[in-house]
Formats: C-alpha cells, structure tokens, sequence
C-alpha cells in the first residue's frame, strides 16, 4: 500500500481486506499476523492504541490448573509456550524490550488442607505440562525457595507450589512493540479517536462517528467490551447480553525488588515483580461500577494485602494507580471466530483475565479462514458457542 493508498483509505476509498475494530492486545495480535500474512488491514480504535484494558500494569500470564486437563487448558499451555517465540521474534524486528519473563509463581498455601489438594495437583502436572522437549512442574514446597522475604513465612504455614509455567510480561511493553511494528508496515493504517457505530453487512460496511464509511472484505470485532453491543447490534435481540464489563484495579510500585523472582499469588492478590524493580499489584475484580477508570479504597485494600505478604513493599513509592475494564464473555472463556450467519464477521475478545497468554494465538486461529487454513479452536471458545448461550433463556 503506497502513502497515496493510506491517504484514500483514510478518506473511506479503499476497503481494506480486513477492518479490525479494536487496538488492544487481540486487535493488535491479529494486526500483526494479518499483515504478515500479505493482507492490507486498517486498525481503528475509539481511543488510543492499547489505551483499554490492554494499557495496564500487571502482565501476569497464569495457566490454568493442571487437573481435569481438557482442550482449552491444553489451548492455553500452548500459548503460553510459543508466546515465548512471538515476543522473541517481535523484539528482534522492533528492537523493543516487552518486558517478558517466565519468572514462575508461588502459590502460598496458608492453611495446611490445602497441601493435599495441591499434591493432587503436582501429580497432574507431571503429565499435563510436558512436552517432548520441555518440562513444567506444580512443585509443592514446605517453604518458599526465595527466602524469608518472599513472602513472608506468616503466609505459608502449608508450604507453597512453585509453578514454573507461569511469566509475566509488560503490558505496555508488548503492546508498544505490536504497536510500532504494524505502524511501520505498509500494509496497515492505523486510525485512532474514531468508533465504528454500526455495520451495513450487506454492503460491507463500517459507520463511523466521524460520519466516514470503510469498506472492507472481512471485519474482526477486537473491542475489548465493546465487541459485545457491536455483535448483538448484528443479530435480532438476544435473551440475554453476549458479555459485560468487570472492572480491574492495579498499582505500580518502585520497590527494587530482584526482576527475577516468582509471581506471588494469595486470594486473587497478584505481585508480580517487572523490570527495573518494579512491582506490580493487582488486581479487584467488581461486577458493578459507576466509575470504570477512577482507583478508589479497593485498590488501598490490596496493596495492603501486598504490603502484608511482602513488608519489604511498605516503604515502596506508588508510581501509579490504575483501572480498566475487562472484557468477561457470557461464558467466562474468549469468545472468537466467525459470526454463523456472516462469516466474513469475525470476533476476537472475551479474553477476560488471562487474554496476555492468549492473545496470539487466537488472532492465528480467528484470522485462519481468512487464509484458507484451519486452526481448531476448544468449542467453548467459539463465537456460536457464546451466541448459543446468549439464546438461552435466564
Ligand atoms: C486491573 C486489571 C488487571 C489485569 N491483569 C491481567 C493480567 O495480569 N494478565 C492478563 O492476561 N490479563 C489481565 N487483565 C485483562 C486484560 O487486560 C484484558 O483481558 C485485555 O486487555 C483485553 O484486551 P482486548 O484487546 O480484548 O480489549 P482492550 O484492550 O480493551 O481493547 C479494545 C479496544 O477497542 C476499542 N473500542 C471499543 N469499542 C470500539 C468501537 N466501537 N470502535 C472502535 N474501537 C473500539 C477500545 O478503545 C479499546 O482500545 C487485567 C485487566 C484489568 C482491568
């Protein structure tokens, strides 16, 4: 695509052969592999580029549990794998740092019963996380091996699993990288501050807020938790919403903390050590909200509970409070692939809590049609698996 091409396409004169709406990590993902793949793509987004949920501070990419190992946990193991590889080969074209590490976590076991269970778990492990080549382990310990301050011994009267699988990445790192590696391409332009409101499908068209129509070949809905009213608005009114809104709270502090210590886990309170002696806390979870982006005592709450596992973090500054929301597909997994009746309709969202560890490969596996190729989704993760839910009466 020449400049002259990205100047019409901006004006609403070329479709590009695939409209994605959303640049937060899954939209940028799927940016990054569409263009890879030879296709001319425009990106837009209401706001900033990862300026969603996708532009925060915690960056922990946790497996799913070892035991009753199914389809979408093996999904899962997979991309946590070869998210390896692609943040690797990304670094290597951009000459950007995401701030990825598979540093591991600890899960503290405050009470001795809950040792049993993750014994059980530590057997699971050894089969469901191995590969020919590697080998992850759920080790459960009678103590942490990071020493007395990692976290404090009060926390682990049971002892504690080390799961070596678990990393963490920057979020704004990574979205950085995928950010300037699709902007440099020629075969992507990139429009920021501007909704799709609707779609004409059969023209095949995007209405903007600005008034703009783009046309384009396929559209791949990537809006965080707007993809939910972008998709019902597709379809006769739904029993019940395709998904929702759960809003997040995190901080970041400055603690000079070691980069290459574990996650530390304890009752949905995340300490996840990043470069530079950062630390990041996360993380609230609330249905209901008035105000989405604002921080407020649910966040103090846990950085205090931060602060009591690790006391080293009690003297450390706040560089910043943060808050976002997540997108929660109506059944909790991602939500993604072809619209039923619209194929040319693809979603990409519902990545929910865990959306950094799986961002890539479902942009691979939505934008597979695209290319001829198959890349089989669990069914659980499908767009008409969620539609079908949503059919279903309360
Ligand atoms: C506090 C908190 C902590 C979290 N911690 C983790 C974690 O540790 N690990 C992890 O994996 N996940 C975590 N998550 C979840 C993760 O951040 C999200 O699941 C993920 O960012 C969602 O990415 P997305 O691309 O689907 O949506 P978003 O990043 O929200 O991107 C969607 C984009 O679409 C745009 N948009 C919306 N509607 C329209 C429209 N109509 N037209 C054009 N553009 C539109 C928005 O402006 C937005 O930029 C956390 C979330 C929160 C809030």
């Amino acid at each position: 695509m020449t400049n002259g091409d990205k100047m019409a396409l901006r004006s609403g004169q070329l479709s590009p052969d695939l409209l994605i709406v959303g640049g937060g990590i899954m939209g940028l993902w799927a940016a990054r592999f569409a263009i890879e793949a030879g296709l001319n793509v425009v990106l837009l987004d209401a706001g900033r580029i990862a300026g969603g949920a996708s532009g925060g501070l915690l960056g922990s990419l946790m497996p799913y549990m070892p035991d009753r190992w199914c389809e979408k946990k093996q999904f899962q193991f997979d991309a946590l794998l070869s998210l390896e590889e692609e943040v690797a080969r990304l670094e290597a074209e951009t000459g950007l740092d995401a701030g990825y590490r598979r540093s591991g976590r600890l899960i503290l076991l405050p009470k001795p019963h809950l040792r049993t269970i993750a014994l059980r778990h530590e057997r699971d492990a050894q089969t469901a996380w191995q590969t020919p080549e590697r080998s992850f382990a759920w080790q459960v310990l009678d103590q942490s091996p990071f020493g007395e301050a990692w976290p404090d011994p009060a926390f682990t009267q049971g002892g504690v699993v080390f799961d070596t699988l678990a990393a963490r990445v920057s979020p704004r790192g990574l979205t950085q990288a995928l950010r300037q590696l699709v902007e440099a391409s020629p075969h992507c332009h990139l429009r920021e501050g501007v909704s799709v409101t609707s779609f004409d499908l059969l023209r095949k068209t995007a209405l903007l807020t600005d008034g703009d129509e783009i046309a384009f070949d396929h559209v791949m809905i990537a809006a965080g938790t707007g993809a939910f009213p972008l998709l019902e608005g597709l379809m006769p009114p739904l029993p019940q919403p395709l998904g929702m809104a759960v809003k997040g709270q995190a901080a970041l502090l400055q603690a000079n903390i070691e980069p290459d210590l574990p996650l530390l886990f304890l009752d949905g309170v995340y300490i996840v050590p990043h470069d530079g002696g950062r630390v990041a806390i996360g993380s609230t979870s609330e249905n209901q909200f008035d105000a989405p982006f604002s921080t407020d005592q649910q966040l103090e709450d846990v950085i205090e509970q931060a602060c009591a596992l690790v006391p080293a973090l009690q003297d450390a500054q706040v560089l910043e409070r943060w808050a976002g929301v997540r997108p929660k597909a109506i059944d909790r997994d991602p939500m993604v692939g072809p619209h039923p009746a619209y194929p040319f309709v693809i979603a990409l969202a519902g990545g929910f809590k865990i959306s950094f560890g799986l961002a890539h490969r479902l942009a691979q596996a939505a934008l597979a049609p695209l290319l001829g190729q198959h890349f089989a989704l669990p069914p659980g993760f499908t767009l008409g698996h969620h539609l079908e839910v949503a059919s279903r009466k309360k």
